[in-house]
C-alpha cells in the first residue's frame, strides 16, 4: 500500500495537484510542440505507401548508360539513381532501336518498331489507328498526366493522345528540370487516396549544346574557345568541318556529366516527394532513355550513329516498396517497355498489339533470357545494326547500304566493349549469319502516319534544340 492511499487515490492526486497545476502548466505547454510532432509522425508513417497507386515512366533525353555509377562510371554523376537502382531491377543491355528522338519515344509509347509505327522526323504523325500506352492507361480509368520538355517529344506527333494533361514545358536551359519536376509534382499533389495514375515526365537537362546549371561541375579555367552555348560548334566537328581536341572533347564531357549530377538530384526530388506524399508502395517507377551520346569514339559527336554509345541506355524498374535489388543481363529494346508497364497494371486493351515482350518474367526471374537479338537502325545514314548474345558472346554486326557500296562491320562487345576491333574480315561466317537475322527484321508499317506541316513555333523550336539547321 503506497503513503497517502490507494494507487488510484495517489494517481487522481497527481493529476489533480502535480500535473494540472499551475506550476506545471508551462512545462505541459512545452511538451505540447514534441507531441505534435510525434501524432505527425504517427500518422504518416500510417498514411505512407497507402495512398494513390500508379506508374511513372522517366525519359532523361541522350543518356548513355555507362555514364551511371550503377552502370560502372567511375565518377559520382549519380548517386540517387545508384541507391534508388540498389532496390530495384536493372537491366545491363538495354538497348533502343533508333538514336533519335521522336522515333526512339514513339517506340517506347506504342511498342513497335520505328518502321511499324512509321513516325520520322521532322513532320511525321503518328496513325489513329495506332493506340498509344497512356491511351490504354487512360481507357482504363487512370489519370493520367505528362511533363515534356517538347521539341520532337511535343503532342502534335501523337504524344500527347490519351493524356488527360499534357504539359509540353519546352527546353528552358541550364536548370530546366527543376521547373519540369515541379510541375509534375503538383499533378503528384493533386492525386486522391483512390486515384490511379500513369505520369510521363521528360527533361532534355542533358543533351547538347550541355550547359551545366550553376553549381555543378568544374572546370578549371576558362572553356576552351571552340565551346559556343548555341552548340552550332558540336554539329560543324560532328560532321568533321571543325577539328576538335582532346581537351574540347573533356569539356564538354565534364558538362555532359554535371548536368547528368543535376539530373540526378531532381530524380532524388521527385521520387523523395512520391514518398512524402504516400503515394502507393506497389507503385512502379521505370527510369529509361531514347538514346544515348557519342563523344568522338567512332568520329563523331551527339547522337548520328548506331554504336553502343548511341544505342545503350539505362532501364530500371522499380516497385517502390520493392526491397531486394535485381540485375538482368539479357538483352533487351525500348520496345519492351509498353508491353511490360501493360501487364504489370494488368490492363486489358483490344487495341494493345506490341511487338516488344513484357519483361515482368524477367522482374521476377533475373536469369530469364527476354531475347537474344536486339535491332536498331539510323536516321543520318543508311546503317542497320544487329546485336546478338551468343554464348561465346555479345556480338554487333553493322551494314551500311549507300547506293553503288555496302560496308560491314562485326565487333564483339564482351571482349572489345568500345567496338574498336572490326572482325567482320576474320569472322566471315558469324557475320553473314548476323546478316540474314538482320534481313529478317523486314516489318511492314502498321498504319500510315501521316505528314503535317510544321508550322513556324515548331520550327523555332527543333531549331533551338540544334535539330533543324
Ligand atoms: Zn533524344
Amino acid at each position: 500500500m503506497m503513503r497517502g492511499g490507494s494507487p488510484r487515490h495517489h494517481l487522481r492526486r497527481m493529476i489533480a495537484t502535480r500535473w494540472f497545476s499551475r506550476e506545471r502548466l508551462p512545462a505541459v505547454k512545452k511538451l505540447l510542440p514534441v507531441l505534435l510532432v510525434l501524432a505527425t509522425a504517427v500518422a504518416a508513417l500510417w498514411w505512407r505507401g497507402r495512398g494513390p497507386e500508379g506508374f511513372v515512366l522517366i525519359s532523361i533525353d541522350t543518356l548513355r548508360a555507362d555514364h551511371l555509377g550503377a552502370y560502372g562510371y567511375p565518377l559520382d554523376t549519380s548517386p540517387f539513381f545508384d541507391e534508388f537502382a540498389e532496390r530495384g531491377t536493372l537491366f545491363e543491355k538495354a538497348f533502343v532501336q533508333l538514336p533519335g528522338t521522336l522515333p526512339s519515344h514513339m517506340s517506347i509509347f506504342t511498342g513497335l518498331y520505328p518502321m511499324e509505327h512509321g513516325v520520322y522526323p521532322p513532320d511525321s504523325v503518328l496513325s489513329e489507328e495506332i493506340s498509344t500506352l497512356p491511351e490504354m492507361f487512360q481507357r482504363a480509368g487512370y489519370r493520367t498526366a505528362a511533363f515534356s520538355e517538347g521539341g520532337y517529344v511535343a503532342g502534335r506527333y501523337g504524344f500527347s493522345r490519351g493524356f488527360d494533361v499534357y504539359d509540353d514545358i519546352g527546353k528552358s536551359k541550364p536548370g530546366g528540370a527543376a521547373e519540369t519536376v515541379r510541375r509534375a509534382l503538383e499533378f503528384v499533389d493533386s492525386l486522391k487516396g483512390d486515384d490511379r495514375f500513369f505520369i510521363f515526365l521528360h527533361t532534355y537537362e542533358v543533351h547538347d549544346p550541355y550547359m551545366a546549371p550553376e553549381g555543378y561541375g568544374s572546370w578549371p579555367g576558362p572553356p576552351p574557345d571552340i565551346w559556343q552555348p548555341s552548340g552550332a560548334n558540336l554539329t560543324a566537328a560532328s560532321k568533321g568541318e571543325l577539328s576538335f581536341d582532346s581537351e574540347d572533347l573533356e569539356y564538354f564531357v565534364s558538362l555532359y556529366d554535371a548536368s547528368l549530377r543535376f539530373v540526378d538530384d531532381q530524380l532524388r526530388r521527385f521520387v523523395e516527394h512520391l514518398w512524402d506524399r504516400g503515394v502507393s508502395r506497389d507503385s512502379w517507377v521505370v527510369i529509361t532513355s531514347d538514346h544515348g551520346e557519342e563523344f568522338f569514339e567512332h568520329g563523331s559527336l551527339v547522337h548520328r550513329q548506331v554504336y553502343a554509345e548511341t544505342l545503350h541506355v539505362p532501364l530500371l524498374i522499380r516497385r517502390l516498396g520493392q526491397r531486394r535489388g535485381t540485375r538482368v543481363r539479357s538483352l533487351v529494346e525500348s520496345v519492351d517497355i509498353a508491353p511490360t508497364l501493360f501487364e504489370l497494371a494488368d490492363l486489358e486493351d483490344p487495341a494493345a498489339s506490341f511487338s516488344g515482350r513484357s519483361l515482368v518474367s524477367a522482374l521476377k526471374n533475373p536469369a530469364e533470357v527476354i531475347r537474344s537479338q536486339a535491332y536498331a537502325e539510323n536516321l543520318t545514314s543508311p546503317t542497320r545494326t544487329l546485336l546478338e548474345s551468343r554464348e561465346d558472346g555479345l556480338f554487333q554486326l553493322l551494314v551500311t547500304r549507300f547506293p553503288d557500296s555496302e560496308r560491314r562491320e562485326l565487333f564483339d562487345l564482351s571482349r572489345d566493349p568500345a567496338a574498336l576491333r572490326d572482325l567482320s574480315g576474320t569472322r566471315r561466317a558469324l557475320a553473314r549469319d548476323l546478316e540474314i537475322k538482320l534481313e529478317a527484321y523486314d516489318w511492314q508499317a502498321r498504319a500510315e502516319a501521316r505528314r503535317e506541316d510544321l508550322g513556324e513555333e515548331q520550327i523555332e523550336r527543333l531549331r533551338a534544340l540544334g535539330y533543324l539547321q
